[in-house]
């Protein structure tokens, strides 16, 4: 941390301040110019408050240097981590494409996608059990039924499987039927949700909440890695902003700033990003562009007849078409596709 004091702070407040620092374990390095003092605090205190300080006589204001997050942290660990879910690899060279409907229906319904995005290139099947619906009165899923139903789909056509966990007491049941939990934007900050699906071992679809920043995503990554988890891979799903024309803003330079910051994967949603079904190509494409290991399609049989997110789920010959211009955009920046 630097803390800069104000102009003129008298001797007594500098000795005030550093004393506290040092009562908090920290090593003060003091560095006084002819209008201002700074002072250096150095040491890992990642449960101390900066704005402690910022409250001492003759503080002018304190800047921390560095991140919050330790396990999460590029400066930790160098190499990027790749998550194993199922026999697929998310963070490799592969850009991995894991598709489905947002929330299995029916027998049909599922393996009709199965069938249909595995021939098409996915490796991941989606699709949702527990659904956090905006409405209680909204479809709310068919719970163990769709997972099982979900498991023979992605069996019968060689898929691994990602669905979301809405509660810490879903996890046993879940763990006997998926290959990766997914935590949804609505529950990116419930930490006891965080903790329990760390503590399965499998790996961990974070998606960013909806008005998180980059540090409070990363901060909810680190409660699963603490978890002894390093299976975490992150999903851009689009975020609140003043825009209403998409239903969320899908913030691709979050795509860089994860890659500068962290080594964990990162997968671009842009189904829920734009909220529109003429808008998931464009982005997909773009994701891909910007670096993402991944991406998370929503996908439908007959996407005007769906019990969620139908507007923004697509037809299957969309998805087909979305496959082949991924491809090529994958190859331009030396990437594959299956
Ligand atoms: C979903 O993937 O269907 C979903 C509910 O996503 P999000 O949590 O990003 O809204
Ligand atoms: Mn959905």
């Amino acid at each position: 941390m630097i803390i800069v004091m104000r102009v003129g702070a008298s001797e007594t407040q500098i000795e005030s301040v550093i004393s506290t620092l040092n009562d908090h374990g920290f090593d003060v390095h003091r560095s006084s110019g002819s209008e201002r003092t700074v002072l250096g605090a150095v040491g890992v205190r990642p449960e101390f408050d900066p704005r402690h300080l910022q409250l001492l006589d003759g503080v002018s204001n304190v800047h921390r240097v560095s991140e919050p997050y330790k396990f999460a942290s590029r400066s930790w660990k160098t190499e990027p981590t790749q998550a194993k879910v199922g026999d697929v690899m998310i963070g490799g060279e592969e850009i991995i494409v894991m598709a489905g409907p947002c929330s299995v229906e029916s027998e049909e319904q599922i393996h009709d996608c199965a069938k249909h995005v595995a021939a098409a290139g996915a490796r991941i099947l989606r699709g949702g059990a527990f659904k956090p619906r905006s409405s209680p009165y909204a479809f709310q899923g068919l719970g163990e039924r769709a997972l099982i139903m979900m498991r023979d789909a992605a069996d019968a056509n060689g898929l691994a499987v990602v669905s979301e966990i809405m509660e810490p007491s879903q996890a046993d049941l879940m763990i006997k039927h998926v290959d990766m939990l997914q935590i949804g934007a609505r529950n990116m900050q419930n930490y006891s949700l965080l903790r329990a699906a760390g503590r399965t071992g499998l790996p961990v679809f974070l998606k960013r909440g909806l008005s998180a920043t980059i540090q409070e995503w990363l901060m909810s990554a680190e409660y699963i890695l603490a978890e002894d988890n390093p299976n975490v891979v992150l999903c851009e799903r689009g975020i609140r902003t003043f825009e209403t024309y998409t239903r969320n803003t899908l913030d691709l330079s979050a795509v860089p700033v994860i890659k500068a910051k962290s080594h964990l994967p990162i997968v671009v949603d842009p189904s829920h990003g734009t909220g529109i079904r003429n808008k998931v190509l464009p982005m997909a494409r773009a994701g891909v562009a910007a670096g993402a290991d991944g991406l998370m399609i929503e996908v439908h049989p007959n996407p005007e007849e769906a019990l969620s997110d139908g507007p923004q789920s697509l037809h299957f010959y969309q998805f087909d078409e979305l496959m082949v211009q991924i491809r090529q955009i994958a190859t331009a920046i030396g990437r594959s596709i299956n």
